[in-house]
């Protein structure tokens, strides 16, 4: 099937509330061209040069998503464009992209990773760090960030009642932080194989790759 077709047949099967992210990293230019013909302007990568460089070359209505580990170094090169940045991990990380916003008179929107997933390497703070840094005075210094909402990514595993289990702990985080701070209102959850059970735990946001654009290939 075609980009085009596999694009069609997940949005026609999403709830109107869930905003869709085609997953677009290692692919070329030109597949993103093919999904951009078809009607998509929100696309995710996960490394920050690579963004900025298919950023460059691309039609300047697309919105970029950064899904990946933030390196606090490389913020410099998307605060400029970026539209939503998913992973922010700490609070250094969300000081840095506000003075890089700053210089660049915009305010960048951010997501709070939280870590819900059993695996050691999945990345991520815990519920309360993410409420500390919400009501600290640091934070609401911070004019050039706006912080909408979460992301989480669940264990790797065949295992749906687990995946149901992390992504429900996600839903009650969201609505915990929701209590201290009523302009969140993301929750992006749910990859190509799990984004079904993420909407039905409250995503609002999924990250789809493979399912739109084929297998990656890493060579
Ligand atoms: C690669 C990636 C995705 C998309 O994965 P697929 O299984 O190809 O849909 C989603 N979220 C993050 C954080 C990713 O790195």
């Amino acid at each position: 099937m075609s980009i085009q077709q596999n694009l069609n047949n997940i949005k026609s099967s999403l709830p109107k509330h869930v905003t869709l992210v085609a997953v677009s990293k290692t692919k070329p230019v030109s597949d993103i061209m093919e999904a951009y013909q078809s009607g998509q302007r929100i696309f995710g990568e996960n490394k920050i040069q690579e963004m900025a460089e298919k950023q460059e070359l691309m039609p300047k209505d697309i919105q970029w998503h950064m899904i990946g580990h933030v390196q606090r170094n490389k913020v410099k090169y998307m605060a400029s464009f970026v539209n939503l940045i998913h992973g922010v991990e700490n609070f250094r990380t969300l000081k840095e992209i506000n003075k890089q916003a700053k210089k660049h008179n915009r305010s960048i929107d951010c997501l709070l990773q939280i870590k819900i997933a059993s695996e050691d390497s999945k990345f991520g703070m815990g519920a309360h760090e993410a409420s500390d840094i919400l009501q600290s005075n640091e934070f609401s210094e911070l004019k050039n960030i706006n912080v909408i909402g979460v992301m989480g990514m669940a264990t790797f595993t065949d295992n749906q009642e687990q995946i149901k289990e992390e992504f429900t702990q996600l839903k009650s985080v969201f609505n915990q932080l929701k209590a201290l701070n009523p302009r969140l209102e993301v929750i992006s959850m749910g990859m190509s194989g799990d984004y079904t059970l993420a909407i039905a735990c409250g995503s609002t946001m999924i990250r789809v790759g493979s399912s739109i654009f084929g297998e990656r290939n890493y060579n």
